[in-house]
């Protein structure tokens, strides 16, 4: 499926990346919420968290490991961040391809539902 992501993968919309290889890819949001906003994405076209397979396991764990590093070489690590995944209409989803929100560098605002 075409979106916006799918776009940034292939590069005809511009991204500030942060991380690449052959599975993944990680970029700065064009609208950050916070000092670091970086979005972690598979290249593999996942539409949300529910439809991530057991087969895709070892992706979804390659991305933790992938913020992990990022939040290392930002200079995020110590202070701490957050890595969020929104899931379908309530959570606000607004891109349909499986992203991850990495958000740090300033005290982040309590999580509200
Ligand atoms: P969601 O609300 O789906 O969890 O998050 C989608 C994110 O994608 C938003 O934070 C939004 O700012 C970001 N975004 C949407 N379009 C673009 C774009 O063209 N480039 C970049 N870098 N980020 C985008």
């Amino acid at each position: 499926m075409e979106t916006v992501f799918s776009k940034i993968i292939e590069g005809t919309i511009p991204s500030k990346k942060v991380f690449e290889n052959e599975r993944i890819l990680a970029f700065y949001d064009i609208e950050p919420a916070a000092p670091v906003h970086v979005l972690i994405i598979p290249k593999k076209f996942i539409a949300s968290m529910n439809d991530v397979t057991p087969e895709d396991l070892p992706l979804i764990a390659e991305i933790h490991s992938v913020a992990q590093q990022i939040a290392a070489e930002l200079g995020i690590a110590d202070s701490g961040y957050r890595l969020i995944n929104n899931c379908g209409p309530d959570s606000g989803q607004a891109v349909p391809h499986l992203h991850y929100h990495l958000l740090g560098g300033a005290k982040l605002g309590a999580l509200t539902g």
